[in-house]
């Protein structure tokens, strides 16, 4: 099998998902032949590490991918898919692979598989496990063609395993499309979010507030416990429109997907669009006042009483014993 992984990083510094892609893939098949392509400024830095990752390949591409341009980056997923013969194309699932995944498996003639929590394959194909009905069913296909599968896959949801043995890791300068007519969009500027605390959507930790905090102030509460457990700061959407926490911390369905490994929901009804973006955490603790809040339904722990009584007490407590 030839597994293509779009590996994202940071002006440099690779992201998390590129492990999880690279882990995936050698858990899909670890005969697999592996190919990675890495775009935009930076890209060339994460080469070596790629190959540590088992890749055996690796394509970047700097000048002429930046600003980014959707159609543009498209066209070299496909150019180098097409080039390898790229039977899986794995992307993380997130705000790129949105872009373009879909585009890329419409070109390739291929089929698409957005949010990914597994993949497996059983000699006749793909089996591909993926929450649908806002995530309230988890659902398995099996997947055998025609075309390439172009699967995105969920944060948090492969074990990350670094392979014994390093890829040959050859790399290939890619050139940009040259022809700039026909890009339709580009990104004019990118607001890089500031601080020192982990990104939302890969954080092992995640702790959100709902509308119930009453303030942006008074969501020091959560950012304090955050500090404590370098954990990342969320946010429902009724907090978020009420004007307590920015759009970026929000979560659900039409905010961030997260998966971590503990979820702890402040003062949050339990909606079902809340739900959507957070029910496939490992651990689920709840803390809400009415004990009939419908969090507590997939909450693994319920704390039933007042987040302003409990909060500054958690938040005390780890500080003691993290100490
Ligand atoms: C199309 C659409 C998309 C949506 N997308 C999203 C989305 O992406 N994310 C999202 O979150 N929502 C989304 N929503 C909104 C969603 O339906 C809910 O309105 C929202 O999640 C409610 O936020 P909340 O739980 O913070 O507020 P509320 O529903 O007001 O709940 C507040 C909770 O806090 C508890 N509480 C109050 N005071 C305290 C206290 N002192 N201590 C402890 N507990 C307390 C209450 O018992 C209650 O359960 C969407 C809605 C629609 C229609």
């Amino acid at each position: 099998m030839t597994i293509l992984l779009i590996a994202e990083h940071a002006g440099g510094t690779l992201k998390k998902s590129a492990h999880e892609l690279s882990s995936a893939a050698r858990a899909l098949d670890a005969g697999a032949t592996i190919h990675a392509l890495a775009l935009g400024a930076g890209a060339t830095s994460v080469a070596t590490e790629l190959a540590a990752w088992g890749a055996q390949a690796v394509r970047v591409g700097e000048e002429g991918f930046e600003p980014y341009a959707p159609l543009c980056w498209t066209c070299a997923v496909v150019d180098v898919a097409n080039a390898v013969k790229a039977d899986v194309i794995l992307f993380g699932a997130g705000a790129l692979s949105r872009d373009i995944a879909g585009r890329v498996a419409m070109r390739l003639g291929g089929t698409l598989a957005s949010d990914c929590m597994a993949l497996s394959a059983d000699g006749k194909g793909i089996k591909i496990v993926r929450p649908t009905h806002a995530g309230r069913v988890t659902t398995t296909g099996a997947f055998s063609g025609p075309g390439p599968l172009v699967a995105t896959l969920r944060a948090n949801a492969f074990a990350v395993l670094k392979p014994a043995q390093p890829g040959a890791g050859n790399v290939a300068n890619l050139n940009a499309p040259t022809d700039t007519a026909d890009l339709r969009a580009i990104v004019t500027a990118t607001v890089q979010s500031t601080g020192t605390r982990p990104e939302l959507s890969e954080a092992s930790i995640v702790i959100s507030g709902g509308r119930s905090l009453g303030s942006a102030e008074n969501f020091k509460l959560i950012y304090d416990l955050c500090d404590v457990l370098g954990a990342a700061p969320g946010a429902s959407r009724a907090a978020v429109d009420a004007g307590y926490a920015p759009h970026a911390m929000q979560v659900g369905q039409t905010g961030r997907t997260v998966n971590p490994a503990l979820y702890i929901a402040c003062g949050i009804s339990g909606a079902i669009q809340h739900l959507a973006g957070m029910r496939t955490s490992k651990t689920i603790v709840a803390i809400n006042k009415d004990p009939n809040a419908a969090i507590f339904n997939v909450a693994d722990l319920a704390v039933v009483g007042d987040l302003f009584q409990i909060l500054p007490a958690l938040t005390e407590e780890f500080r003691k014993a993290l100490k």
